[in-house]
C-alpha cells in the first residue's frame, strides 16, 4: 500500500512540519557529483544564505549531516576535550539532551535546573558561570517540550568577558525568530531544518566564529588514506576528536575550498536547504518573525476563546509553539488521536513530567498560515466536544477570524 500518497495532514506539531511544495519539488532534481563545480557553487551559495539566516559575519556557516541533535553532537564533539567542564541550564527536554551528549564525549558537567515552564533569569545563570568557571556553556534558545525561550543576550556577554565559550540550540527558533549570533556572542549555534526552515528533517545548519575555530584547529587530524606529506607533518596540538563522522575540523575542510573528501555530501538534502533557505530570504527575516508572531496570536485567541488554559503566558512564551494544558479528566492522547483520524490534524505531546497534561501546537514555517490556524481550532473543538469536555462551543473559530479581520482591515487601510 503507497501508505505516504494517501493522505492530506496538516501538521501542526513542532516539528517536523509541512514542506514548501517548492522544496519537495527542489529535492527531485537529478543528482549532482560533489566535487561537481555545479554542486559546489549550491554549497557556496547555502553558506552565503545560513549566515544570513544566522544573522552573522562568520566565515563558518555550513549543513551537518544527520537530523538537528547531529549539528548539536558536532559541536560538542569537536570542542569538548576530557574532563572539561561544561554549564548547561535545563529547562525542559532539550536541555537534558545537551548533558546526554556532554557527559558522552567526557566532560565534567554541571546542571542546573529550573521548573520546566519557567526560564532563568539570566542573572541566576550568570552567577553560576562565575562560581564554576566553565570552559563552555551549553543552552537551549527554544524549548519546544515547554514552550519557553531563554534569553541569551547576557549570558553570551558573561561567557566572552569570562573566556569561555557558548554554544546554543536554536533548531527550534532559528528562522521564527531572531537568534542574533553575532549580537548576543554566540560562539557557536546550531539550527533545525524541520521546524521553522520548513525543509525536511535530515539536515543541521550550523555556524561558528573563530574562537570555535581555534580549538578545532588545534585538534584537527587528517585522514591517513587522503591526508598529503604537509598534513602528516603538521604535529596534532590538542586531542584528537572522538567521532570521525561529527569531526568539524574534517567537515570544515569539506566545505572549504580545499573540498578535501570527507562524507558523500547527500546531495537532494542540499538542494531542500537551499531551496528553503531561498524562500525564506526572499521573504526577509522581518517579514518572517512577523508572521509568526502574528498567527501565533491568532492562535492564542482561539483557544483562550474555547475557555483553554495556556501552560506559558509569560513574556518567554516561544512565539512558534503554543502549549495548552489538557483539561483534567481528559485522555490527552485520545483527542489527537481524533483530530487526526477524523481531520488529518496533527498536534503533539509533550515528555516527561508534562506528558498527557499538555498539548503542543506548532506554527512553524510553511505550517504557519490562516487556514492551517483555523483548521487545528475546528478540528480541536471537534475533538473536546466529542469527548464532552466543557468548552465555550462555536467561540474558538470565531474569535481568530475576528482578530484576522481586524488586523487585515487595518493592514488595508
Ligand atoms: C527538535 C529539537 C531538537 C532535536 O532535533 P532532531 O532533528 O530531532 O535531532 C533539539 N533541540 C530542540 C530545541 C528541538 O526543538
Amino acid at each position: 500500500m503507497d501508505t505516504y500518497l494517501s493522505a492530506k495532514r496538516t501538521i501542526m506539531t513542532p516539528g517536523p512540519v509541512e514542506v514548501d511544495p517548492r522544496v519537495l519539488q527542489a529535492m527531485s532534481m537529478p543528482i549532482l557529483g560533489q566535487f561537481d563545480p555545479a554542486f559546489t557553487n549550491i554549497m557556496n551559495q547555502t553558506m552565503d544564505q545560513l549566515r544570513k539566516l544566522f544573522q552573522t559575519e562568520n566565515e563558518w556557516a555550513y549543513p551537518v549531516d544527520g537530523t538537528s541533535r547531529s549539528g548539536i553532537e558536532a559541536v560538542l564533539a569537536s570542542l569538548i576535550e576530557r574532563g572539561d567542564r561544561v554549564l548547561v541550564p535545563i529547562y525542559g527536554r532539550f536541555g537534558h539532551l545537551l548533558v546526554e551528549i556532554c557527559e558522552r564525549y567526557g566532560a565534567d558537567v554541571h546542571k542546573i535546573e529550573c521548573t520546566w515552564g519557567t526560564v532563568f533569569s539570566e542573572e541566576e545563570v550568570i552567577n553560576h558561570i562565575h562560581a564554576i568557571k566553565p570552559n563552555i556553556v551549553a543552552c537551549v534558545h527554544g524549548e519546544t517540550s515547554t514552550g519557553c525561550m531563554q534569553p541569551l543576550a547576557q549570558i553570551g556577554k558573561a561567557c566572552r568577558e569570562q573566556g569561555c565559550l557558548f554554544v546554543v540550540d536554536a533548531v527550534a527558533t532559528i528562522g521564527g525568530t531572531d537568534v542574533l549570533v553575532d549580537e548576543w556572542h554566540i560562539d557557536a549555534a546550531i539550527g533545525g531544518t524541520q521546524k521553522c526552515l520548513s525543509v525536511p528533517a535530515g539536515m543541521a545548519p550550523i555556524t561558528y566564529n573563530q574562537r570555535v575555530e581555534e580549538v578545532i584547529a588545534r585538534r584537527k587530524k587528517v585522514e591517513q588514506g587522503i591526508a598529503t606529506k604537509d598534513d602528516l607533518d603538521e604535529p596534532l596540538r590538542g586531542t584528537v576528536v572522538a567521532s570521525n563522522y561529527f569531526d568539524l575540523g574534517m567537515l570544515q575542510d569539506y566545505w572549504s575550498p580545499r573540498r578535501l573528501n570527507h562524507h558523500t555530501e547527500a546531495t537532494s538534502m542540499v538542494y531542500a536547504l537551499h531551496k528553503g533557505l531561498a524562500i525564506l530570504l526572499e521573504e526577509g527575516l522581518p517579514h518572517r518573525f512577523a508572521r509568526h508572531a502574528y498567527h501565533e496570536k491568532a492562535l492564542i485567541a482561539g483557544l483562550t476563546a474555547m475557555g483553554l488554559e495556556l501552560f506559558v503566558s509569560h513574556q518567554h512564551k516561544l512565539p512558534m509553539v503554543t502549549c495548552v494544558c489538557v483539561p483534567v479528566g481528559l485522555d490527552a492522547d485520545r483527542v489527537r488521536a481524533f483530530m487526526l483520524h477524523h481531520f488529518g490534524v496533527e498536534i503533539a505531546s509533550s515528555f516527561g513530567p508534562l506528558y498527557g497534561k499538555i498539548w503542543r501546537i506548532g506554527t512553524m514555517g510553511y505550517s504557519c498560515r490562516k487556514e492551517n490556524i483555523l483548521f487545528v481550532l475546528a478540528a480541536l473543538e471537534a475533538a473536546l466536544l466529542h469527548y464532552g469536555t466543557k468548552i465555550e462551543t462555536g467561540k474558538a473559530v470565531q474569535a481568530a477570524l475576528s482578530y484576522y479581520e481586524q488586523t487585515e482591515k487595518s493592514a488595508m487601510a
